[in-house]
């Protein structure tokens, strides 16, 4: 993808997280790796006023707040540099106030092995990342270490980051952390829950490595 096209595509995913009700107004943001830096949403302009320029540039190789382009970045860019810098395999994230993520947050709840798909973000549980600021260094490291050996996390009385290996991965593990979170929250009203064994787990994890579409082996 050129430089345009990626920027484009972060506009069309804010877009679509609001209208299918994943986030609200201009209470989240999205970031996606480009050649050495990070290209990340403005901070505090409604998504159907953005083009393709309004997305901030960042070098990744500081940790610095220098920007290219003509609005200020998110104001989380700082987690989005420290998990990007952290994370070679993660090359895109989403981050938001969905609702159910954010009800579980607000009781600051890790979400355990509840249903499978938690191997989906790369351990048996979800951690719920302890309580800090928002768009502070603090918050940067209590999601890092919510984040060790995951994709993904919540954010104490805030919302939720997933990662992918790209913009549309890191949108579909958004949505199913939300689904997940809403199951977990049921679950629990329902009368609660049977968390799945860590070895189940472990099962879960290795049989997700060949989950889908696998690459054909040239002939
Ligand atoms: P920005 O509009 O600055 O990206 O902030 C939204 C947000 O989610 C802060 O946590
Ligand atoms: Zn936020």
């Amino acid at each position: 993808m050129t430089e345009n096209e990626v920027r484009q595509k972060i506009i069309d995913l804010c877009l679509q997280m609001n209208a299918t009700g994943l986030n609200q107004g201009t209470s989240g943001n999205i970031s996606a790796r480009f050649e050495g830096d990070m290209l990340i949403t403005p901070s505090g302009i409604a998504y159907d006023q953005l083009v393709p320029d309004d997305i901030a540039r960042m070098p990744l190789n500081d940790d610095s707040s220098d920007w290219r382009g003509p609005c200020k970045p998110s104001s989380e860019w700082g987690f989005h540099k420290a998990i990007l810098k952290a994370k070679p395999a993660i090359n895109a994230i989403v981050h938001t106030h969905s609702m159910y993520a954010t009800i579980v947050s607000i009781a600051r709840n890790h979400i355990p092995a509840c249903h499978y798909m938690i191997a989906a973000f790369g351990g048996n549980s979800v951690v719920c990342a302890d309580y800090e600021t928002f768009g502070t260094p603090a918050l940067s490291v209590s999601i890092l270490r919510a984040m060790e050996n995951r994709t993904a996390c919540l954010l104490a009385n805030h919302g939720m980051i997933a990662g992918g290996r790209d913009l549309d991965n890191a949108m579909w593990a958004a949505v199913e952390l939300e689904t997940l979170s809403k199951m977990f929250y049921h679950a629990k009203l329902a009368g609660g829950m049977v968390v799945l064994p860590d070895d189940e787990m472990e099962r879960v994890i290795e049989r997700f490595k060949h989950y889908g579409q696998v690459q054909k082996p040239k002939a």
